[in-house]
């Protein structure tokens, strides 16, 4: 599930893996290493731990010029330096970094044992190594091939040999593996963050093949040896955006960037001429979304808070029954897929596992499937036969920001276009068209404001427990707020609709237990006001996030963050902001890693 690099060509390799696996460390992991050749034997490196501390155990000069690394996110054996990748057999000859869960691990590990297979680490990646290098293959890529027809799982991996020290072997099931192609030289990733400094032309393996890298080139083939002729796609990604710039944190920069991030997502998609969206890369026509009687949207972790708002959005302005559901539940109670439905599978980084396992079932069942994607060219980008890219740029924290607000806007356009072409009226469609273009301006104001949400977060920092609460928009936004609180400060917050707290969380409230109320400018300010007032009567802190039309009485709150009045729909990016900033500040004050919170992963590509 996290990080694999690979280098074979004409410069030296330790450069250019550690350089990758620094790249690659936004993902968050607990273990790093590096093997290389070196005067015919393999050179491992590797350690529990940060990047750097593998980087500080490294000799001064090694001369290799092919190599791998790894960085791990443990689902198999605690995080400890045995269990750190590259993974060897017995021999020293054959080194693999492994992405993702060999299922059928303890079998093979069984099966090692008895054959007198020495296994020295609790992973199911190391069975890889072994298996290989007991095969009696003339080729590496043979050798994986044959071991890879007996394994069952998901994997992305990269394998050398000192038998072959001119090449890797990359294969993918499941994990992303991208080749990189140079000028004399070859690269593999898991994810484009590694390659970008060197080049800009990549292949994009699929499931079930397997690529031999060699400094003058690469093959492709399928698990059966067949040769596949795939040509390399460029990608557009600018390597600024794996600098933090001026910014503490990779956090605070992308909070920074939604201004331009809604600038990116509206562009070359807002038609004036009727007042509607363009969407093009949807790839369905008129006459077929038309047909369309509901939508259905799946997601995780805030794809799925995003998809929420977004079904809300596009009920509002379509008139269409539009609902979202976490894709693992989705696909796990073995859902009714209808042709008049049409699915939209939400994922950052375009290969969140249960995401794409949950398009597999809609589409086995014969149903309609777009994607709203962040990565070009991801595996669900590629898996869907259209849908809407959000062009926010790379988002490096592990948390989601930018990514959040970009596919908001995302199901805005869509709203706006579904709704052009059902009862949607063109002056209501002119004034949303309006407010997104100003919504930039607007939150570049609210982003001014960040001391003032430095001095909040400083106040709220020390609770344990915190509710957030709102009604419909504001308790998806609330449901965003507690997750954002939770990831990186690691503050126990929950979300809750402002109707339920008296169903039973209400017994909870006390002074020790803050509340953050929305009260967005809405027909349900007076129902909010009233939530805050049965919470004050229990002494309990109330953080109220309003508009300035809705403000509450300043004797009523603790403190109250007035975000400006937008269009309805665009008022819960408004309220996002301070939301984003309470969370990013509160972990500031606890200490807490920003960037890499303990235990998250950037994309989750295990079940
Ligand atoms: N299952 C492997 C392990 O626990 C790979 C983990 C990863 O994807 O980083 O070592």
């Amino acid at each position: 599930m996290c990080g694999i690099v690979g280098y074979v060509g004409r410069r030296e390799a330790m450069p250019v893996l550690t350089e990758g696996l620094r790249r690659l460390e936004y993902r968050g992991y607990d273990s790093a290493g590096i093997a290389v050749h070196r005067a015919g034997k393999l050179a491992v490196y590797k350690a529990c731990g940060k990047v750097r501390e593998v980087i500080g155990t490294l000799p001064k000069r090694i001369r290799s010029q092919t190599g791998i690394g790894h960085t791990r996110w443990a689902t198999h054996g605690v995080p400890n330096d045995i269990n750190a990748h590259p993974h060897c057999d017995n021999s020293q000859r054959i080194a693999v970094v492994h992405n993702g869960i060999i299922e059928n691990a303890s079998t093979l590990r069984e099966q090692l044992l008895t054959q007198g297979v020495e296994i020295v680490s609790d992973t199911d990646s190391e069975l890889l190594a072994h298996l290989i290098a007991r095969v009696d293959a003339e080729r590496l890529d043979d050798a994986v091939r044959t071991v890879l027809r007996s394994i069952t799982g998901t994997y992305g991996i990269a394998v050398i040999d000192t038998a072959h020290p001119d090449e890797i072997v990359a294969a993918r099931n499941g994990s992303p593996v991208i080749l990189g192609i140079g000028d004399g030289e070859s690269f593999v990733a898991s994810d484009s963050a590694a390659l970008v400094r060197y080049t800009q032309k990549v292949v994009y393996l699929e499931d079930g093949e397997v690529a031999r890298l060699t400094a003058s080139g690469y093959e492709v083939s399928t698990l059966d040896a067949a040769p596949i002729a795939r040509a390399p796609a460029a990608i557009e990604v600018s390597d600024g955006s794996y600098d933090k710039a001026e910014h503490a944190h990779f956090m605070v920069k992308e909070i920074h960037e939604q201004p331009e991030c809604i600038r990116r997502t509206l562009r070359g998609r807002l038609d004036k001429r009727f007042h509607s969206a363009r969407l093009d890369g949807l790839n369905i026509s008129a006459k077929e979304l038309l047909s369309f009687k509901r939508i259905k949207v799946i997601g995780c972790g805030s794809a799925y808070i995003a998809g929420l708002l977004g079904a809300k959005l596009i009920e509002r302005l379509a008139r269409l029954p539009v609902d979202a559901e976490v894709a693992a539940e989705f696909r796990y109670r073995n859902p009714i897929i209808e042709h008049d439905t049409l699915y939209l599978a939400v994922s950052q980084s375009g290969e969140t596992l249960d995401t794409l396992i949950a398009i597999d079932e809609i589409q086995r069942k014969g149903g309609t499937v777009r994607g709203i994607v962040n990565v070009v060219g991801s595996t669900i980008a590629r898996k869907c036969a259209g849908g809407i890219y959000l062009h926010a740029g790379p988002e490096i924290a592990v948390v989601s920001t930018k990514t959040f607000v970009s596919t908001l806007i995302a199901f805005t356009l869509l709203a706006l276009f579904l709704g052009r072409m059902r009862d949607l009226s063109p002056g209501e469609g002119r004034r949303l068209i309006e407010a997104l273009e100003s919504l930039p301006d607007l939150v570049d104001d609210l982003l001014i404001h960040e001391a003032d949400y430095r001095r909040l977060a400083a106040k709220y920092a020390h609770y344990d427990h915190a509710y957030f609460i709102g009604r419909n928009y504001g308790y998806a936004l609330a449901m965003e707020g507690a997750l954002k609180l939770k990831e990186v400060s690691y503050i126990h917050a929950e979300a809750y609709p402002a109707s339920e707290l008296k169903h039973g969380p209400i017994a909870l409230i006390t002074e020790s237990t803050p509340t953050v109320v929305l009260v967005p400018d809405d027909d349900l300010v007076e129902r909010n006001l009233a939530s805050i007032a049965e919470i004050k009567a229990r002494q309990g802190p109330v953080l109220a996030i309003t508009q300035s039309r809705a403000q509450c009485n300043g004797t009523m709150v603790d403190d109250e963050v007035a975000v400006p009045v937008t269009h309805e729909l665009l008022s819960p990016i408004a309220m996002l902001i301070p939301l984003q900033f309470l969370a990013y500040f509160a972990a500031l004050e606890r200490n807490c890693d920003v960037d890499q919170p303990r235990n998250l992963a950037k994309s989750v590509t295990v079940e």
